[in-house]
């Protein structure tokens, strides 16, 4: 038999799957897989499914019903002050991932090279791969997380052809500063290099922070494409309504990919997203700020049962350093916490494609509060009995 395509047979089963399926299997709290335990806002819930009975029902246009496309570029003006042509410049994807595959697929030639920070969200590398992309990384290593500017200086050289940056960053939790978006906006400029920007967790920043798109920076309106996903913003994970803002020469080949990818995207959930986006500013406040407080809710418990945590200032997860505990590196522990502790979280490692480190695992704390508290007395429990 020939063999498959050697990108995807190369490859395990993603690790928030492998981890979901384990956390079933042992009846585990499952910390792992980041989505939230509540569902989003029932107006919301209720606007889908009355667009499912009214319609519509049949395909939309391929780039997204003009209602979720305007609501995309008015808050891109209402947060961030960008002008956007609903028109030109925004579609509609089935999901973040459907979106960077699509950017990614029509932005990539053989041998041109890809910037990309490790940690790195899993579905990056092998759709760079797909591409023919040669991906160049650039390491974040923890608690910091800080970006060493000779390391990206010497990522970057003429064959970039564009630099991935998820911000919020999943799992380190880390929200770029602007010195830091600066410097990357700075060597796109200087190398002709485009950033395909992972903000499905823009709206979950804390501490008073606001998010910066990349795409605000000198020079980035017309290198930038930015992605955002209903999924995190309005806790509908399994809705996978995503969306790309682009000036109108990048959105044109993704547009090309997309329609060959899904073509187009279920229309009455865009319908209920659509209004989700004109939800006023409280509803985007409280997002933030109860994950702010499951946060600081979930870091003080590991604190105090001595598993220390990095700082997490946005997304759904907080990163844990449990190389003191002695239950091996961060696989088998998060494996060994699963079927002992019954608390499932997933190992950092697997956002690493060379040399991670083997100490840090991350919990995500979207959950009800009684759900983080039982986590954390299992621990505590599984802690002392050894
Ligand atoms: N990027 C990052 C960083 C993510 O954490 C996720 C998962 N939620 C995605 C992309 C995929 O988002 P979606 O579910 O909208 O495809
Ligand atoms: N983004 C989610 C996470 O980081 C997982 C999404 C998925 O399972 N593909 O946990």
């Amino acid at each position: 038999m020939k063999p498959a395509n050697r990108v995807f047979t190369s490859l395990g089963t993603t690790i928030f799957e492998v981890m979901s399926q384990l956390a079933v299997k042992h009846g585990s709290i499952n910390l792992g897989q980041g989505f939230p335990d509540v569902d989003g806002p029932e107006d919301l819930r209720a606007s889908a499914a009355e667009a499912v009975m009214a319609g519509p029902n049949q395909y939309p246009s391929m780039m997204g019903i003009p209602e979720l496309r305007q609501g995309v570029a008015d808050a891109n003006k209402r947060f961030y002050g960008l002008d956007v042509d609903w028109q030109r410049e925004v579609m509609v994807t089935s999901g973040a991932t459907e979106a960077l595959t699509d950017c990614l697929l029509a932005l990539i030639e053989p041998g041109d090279e890809v910037v990309l920070f490790e940690p790195l969200y899993d579905c990056y590398l092998p759709i760079v791969r797909l591409a023919g992309g040669v991906p160049k990384f650039v390491r974040l290593t923890p608690p910091e997380w800080k970006v060493d500017r000779a390391a990206l200086e010497a990522a970057f050289s003429d064959k970039t052809k564009l630099i991935v940056v998820n911000n919020p960053l999943n799992p380190a939790g880390k929200v770029y500063p602007r010195e830091e978006l600066e410097m990357i906006a700075e060597l796109c400029v200087r190398h002709d290099a485009y950033a395909v920007c992972d903000e499905v967790y823009e709206h979950i920043v804390f501490d008073g922070a606001g998010h910066i798109p990349l795409m605000t920076l000198p020079g980035m309106r017309e290198r930038a494409l930015r992605i955002g996903s209903a999924g995190k913003t309005f806790s509908f994970t399994g809705w996978k309504i995503g969306y790309v803002t682009a000036a109108p020469a990048l959105l044109a080949p993704v547009a090309k990919a997309h329609q060959f990818m899904t073509f187009t995207t279920t229309p009455n959930l865009q319908k209920a997203v659509a209004r989700g986006l004109a939800k006023g500013d409280d509803y985007y406040a409280s997002l933030a700020g109860d994950l702010e407080k499951k946060r600081d809710r979930l870091a003080a418990g590991l604190e105090a049962i001595g598993i220390p945590v990095a700082h997490s200032a946005g997304t759904y997860f907080l990163t844990a350093d449990i190389g003191k505990l002695g239950l091996g590196d961060d696989a088998e522990a998060c494996k060994r916490l699963t079927i002992e502790a019954g608390v499932t979280a997933v190992p950092v490692s697997a956002f690493y494609e060379n040399d991670a480190p083997r100490n840090f695992v991350r919990f995500c704390f979207s959950k009800r509060d009684e759900v983080l508290d039982e986590a954390v007395s299992r621990l505590r429990r599984y802690i002392a009995g050894r």
